[in-house]
């Protein structure tokens, strides 16, 4: 579950991590994994435990307090406020490679032969090795290589590849929670524009 953190190993012995942080695989927090109210409640932790180690009297109410996602949540400001110039959270690196994904699909042959598919599904292959949030790479791959074979790309042309990416699209939304996309409806929000 890429919501969910999971216990560092050299860190068994502190605070629970922040609700929604992400750990990499070598155990340190993972950026590109997590939000960034996350990533800052992280961070918040990370201050008030340097903080405590100077001032002992207080630690454990310290610590009870930035472990708590609620009020660690409250003290940060909302994504859009991530300045444009800062690394990206897992939502600002999800919507520019939703741009770049779909782009592709509608820039995608009507009719695409052989050399394209092949092109595109190696693209798609070593995608979803690279993304840079693992948690999500992990996930992505699964899914497209469901056993029953319904999630292979489909590549035969650009309205079949461009419903197969809005699938793929949605299979995230369905696992965070958010509403599902009207697929009929991809092509004019990435390709043609709205109708009038
Ligand atoms: P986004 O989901 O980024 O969508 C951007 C825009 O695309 C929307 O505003 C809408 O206009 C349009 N849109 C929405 N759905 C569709 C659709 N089905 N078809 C066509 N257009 C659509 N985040 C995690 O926290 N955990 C994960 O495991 C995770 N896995 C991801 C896997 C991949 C391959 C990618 C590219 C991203 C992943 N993300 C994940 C990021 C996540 O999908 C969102 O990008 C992020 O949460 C920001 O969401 P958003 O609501 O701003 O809109």
């Amino acid at each position: 579950n890429p919501t969910s953190s999971k216990p560092a190993g050299d860190d068994d012995s502190k605070a629970p991590l922040p609700k929604g942080v992400v750990l990499d695989k070598d155990g340190k927090p993972c950026r590109t994994c997590t939000s960034v109210a996350s990533w800052r409640a992280l961070t918040k932790q990370a201050d008030l435990n340097k903080n405590t180690t100077s001032s002992s009297s207080s630690s454990t109410a310290n610590k009870m307090t930035t472990s708590t996602p609620a009020l660690a949540a409250a003290a940060t400001p909302s994504p859009s406020e991530l300045p444009s110039d800062c690394p990206p959270d897992v939502e600002q690196l999800g919507r520019s490679t939703w741009t770049l994904l779909h782009s592709m699909a509608a820039t995608y042959p009507e009719k695409a032969n052989a050399e394209h598919q092949d092109n595109m599904r190696g693209f798609l292959k070593f995608f979803s090795k690279l993304y840079p949030c693992w948690v999500c790479a992990d996930d992505f791959q699964t899914w497209m290589a469901h056993p029953s074979g319904q999630n292979q790309p489909r590549l035969g042309s650009r309205k079949e590849f461009g419903w197969w990416m809005c699938e793929a699209h949605n299979e995230v939304n369905r696992k965070l929670g958010k509403k599902e996309f009207d697929c009929r409806l991809w092509e004019e929000r990435w390709r043609t524009g709205w109708k009038d």
